[in-house]
């Protein structure tokens, strides 16, 4: 049987650094053989503060008119590809829950969790992920809030798990990143290895971590991140972060592997 080509991880101009029509992106991923297209663009959030504003999201106001367009793409190209409508949501301990009320009508058929800050966002101690940092309390705050995050049942994978950048000391980043790795595989959440990171040789992924998930044995997946149509033509892409996988002993999930865990939306 032929393996199913999907991609959950794919953004909207909604999110104020993307382009393209959605249109575009679905027509893109018929044309290039993807069987799954999920959209998750970068949620809104709604802040318990009133002089905080994330610029890297949709606004609150427009999550509705994405989900009808997503919905309404979904139903026009049905015999042509599937199509779920999702988020890549950040676990804010402080605003999960304005999260949950908002999302709640929409009816997601999922949520990935992309942790870009630790802390809150909008308060003082809070860091930006990908940020270079020696501290090891950083590297341990992340732990901890992406497993409280995924202790929410809200999440059905995690986008970048290799985000944190933290450059402290080796022993340190492994024992943390394996207890991390640990739980998500006894969770059975998998792990996506970010191929837009690859491509703009980010800080994420981390050979570090891959090393350590291969070691733990855990679930992994291939995801675009796709900010703009033509990411989803890079075959090229693709096959070369298949090949770091492979060269670990990780074989991608097939598409029907993946547990949805969205009863907790
Ligand atoms: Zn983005
Ligand atoms: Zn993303």
């Amino acid at each position: 049987m032929k393996a199913i080509k999907y991609n959950l991880h794919t953004h909207t101009t909604r999110c104020r650094h993307a382009q393209g029509s959605d249109r575009e992106m679905v027509e893109t991923a018929i044309a290039e053989g993807f069987d799954v297209l999920g959209f998750s663009d970068h949620s809104p959030q709604v802040f318990p503060v009133d002089d905080y504003y994330s610029t890297f999201r949709m606004f609150p106001e427009e999550a509705a008119e994405y989900a009808e367009s997503v919905r309404a793409l979904q139903k026009e190209y049905a015999s042509d590809i599937k199509i779920l409508l999702g988020f890549e949501a950040e676990y804010y301990p402080l605003a999960f829950d304005a999260l949950r009320e908002l999302v709640a009508p929409l009816q997601l058929d999922y949520m990935i969790m992309g942790q870009h800050f630790v802390g809150n966002e909008y308060d003082e101690d809070s860091f930006y992920s990908s940020k270079c940092q020696r501290g090891d309390r950083f590297l341990t705050r992340y732990v901890e809030q992406v497993r409280e995050g995924l202790d929410t049942g809200a999440f059905t994978y995690i986008a970048h798990p290799d985000i944190v950048n933290y450059q402290g000391g080796d022993a340190f980043y492994y024992e943390q990143m394996r207890t991390l790795c640990r739980y998500c595989r006894e969770k059975r959440i998998p792990l996506e290895f970010n191929m837009l990171g690859y491509l703009n040789s980010r800080n994420y992924p981390d050979p570090r971590f891959w090393k350590i998930a291969a070691e733990v044995g855990n679930q992994v997946v291939l995801g675009y991140d796709a900010h703009d149509p033509g990411m989803l033509r890079r075959y090229d892409i693709y096959e070369a972060c298949l090949a770091l996988l492979n060269g670990l002993g990780l074989k991608p999930m097939n598409f029907e592997e993946i547990l949805f865990k969205n009863e907790a939306l």
